[in-house]
């Protein structure tokens, strides 16, 4: 096994010597945001329903000191160079000029612009010039999203300093919007909200067409449990077409059943779909339907029977990804199904599919025996070593100091 403990690098202190290397101005104050991992409900998100992330304990963090130049810098422990944008030219930057930017430093930059956007008056009065200096120990590209922990850390960073007053929501959308128009990744909320929102032992009900969320108690610690991160290490890209062809096929298929989205339709309308649609748009129809459906059942069974009650709901979660959707890859089912066999109480890919991440529920004391089962699975069928290690359910976005 690879060990990518949280503890392996401390990006606080990284944070601030990358600061200093920035500018010999003190910090005015470090903030941090959280990766995420979906606990169930996937490719739910565009379709207006539900999903049940939580946030994890890697973090990004945002070390900022103020500069009197009115310029933001941004450096990042895994970039060359910072990259220096004029407060006055912020505004013309998005989204038209992004390409003139790298591309890492639009993330950062794009939250800077939105969240002017967001709250104008605030920030005419008070945005002022920032050095920000970024490190995280979130695995990127892994399905944990990094992204969001990178919007979500500068995003409370700039509320704080430039006193703009917007709520953790407001922020979240603002990390949206820089990752949409500013960085060109077509995403929903959930990431951004599972960070900025996130709380110890508990996921995040979001209700992605109302943009409702509830805060969800997971009581893994009490009982003993614990979820086990199982990186395939085979890259996804939402770039690649099958992000966008589901998308696509989710659309045709409310469109032909004369609906606005999926959400408006419950497991009482599958057999009509199936009757008047094509069986590929039928299964990925029917994924998003149970999909919805399951999120809430997991929600009323961690609540009524609590977590070790919610096994088969992931599990079926998965073969519906694998069977209906068709986004699972082999690494991923072979990590689910020798989790399950080393005695995890559920697992099933998380994320946008195509590669990236599964998870397990597991016993605390199983640890060790899942970690290597999976492991062994992996050198049997000849796949590239995986990543595996414990997350607890952690706090969303905040001020570290
Ligand atoms: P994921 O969110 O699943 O990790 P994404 O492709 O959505 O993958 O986001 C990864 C991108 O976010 C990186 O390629 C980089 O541009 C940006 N990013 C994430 N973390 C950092 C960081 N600490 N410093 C600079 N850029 C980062
Ligand atoms: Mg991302």
């Amino acid at each position: 096994m690879t060990a990518a403990s949280p503890d392996a690098l401390d990006p606080r202190k990284a944070a601030l010597d990358a600061l200093t290397r920035l500018t010999d101005a003190p910090a005015a104050g470090v903030w941090s945001s959280p990766g995420r991992v979906n606990l169930i409900g996937e490719h739910t998100d565009y379709n207006d329903g539900f999903v049940l992330p939580l946030a994890i304990p890697h973090r990004t963090v945002a070390a900022v000191a103020p500069n009197s130049e009115n310029v933001l810098r941004v450096t990042s422990t895994f970039a060359d160079a910072p990259v220096s944008v004029a407060l006055a030219d912020l505004e013309g930057l998005f989204p038209q000029a992004r390409e003139s930017i790298t591309e890492w430093a639009r993330y950062p930059l794009g939250v800077a612009w939105a969240l002017q956007a967001a709250a104008p008056d605030a920030a005419a009065a008070h945005a002022a010039g920032l050095d920000i200096a970024i490190a995280s120990n979130v695995p990127v590209g892994a399905g944990l999203s990094s992204s969001a922990a990178i919007e979500g850390a500068v995003a409370v960073a700039l509320n704080d300093l430039w006193q703009l007053g917007l709520d953790r929501p407001a922020l979240a959308r603002a990390g949206r919007r820089a990752e949409n128009e500013a960085v060109g990744a077509p995403t929903g909320i959930m990431d951004q909200m599972a960070s900025i929102l996130g709380a110890a032992d508990a996921a995040i009900l979001l209700d992605c067409r109302s943009l409702e969320v509830e805060t969800v108690d997971l009581g893994f610690d009490a009982a003993g449990l614990t979820l086990l991160v199982m990186d395939t290490r085979v890259q996804h890209s939402h770039a690649s077409g099958g992000y966008g062809e589901r998308r696509a096929s989710c659309e045709a298929g409310a469109a032909a059943l004369g609906v606005t989205s999926l959400r408006d339709l419950d497991i009482n309308d599958l057999d009509r779909a199936e009757r008047e649609l094509d069986d590929v748009t039928f299964r990925r129809v029917r994924h998003v339907v149970t999909e919805n459906q399951r999120v809430l059942d997991t929600v009323r069974m961690l609540r009524s029977n609590g977590p070790r009650s919610i096994g088969d709901l992931l599990l079926a979660s998965h073969a519906s990804m694998r069977d209906d959707f068709e986004i699972s890859v082999p690494e991923l089912d072979a990590a689910v199904d020798a989790a399950v066999e080393a005695g995890a109480i559920g697992a099933r890919m998380t994320g946008g599919g195509f590669g990236g991440a599964a998870i397990a529920l597991v016993d605390r004391d199983r640890i060790a025996e899942v970690t290597d089962a999976v492991t062994r699975t992996f050198v049997e069928r000849g796949f590239a070593a995986p990543t595996i290690f414990p997350v607890t359910a952690a706090d969303g976005a905040r001020r570290e100091s």
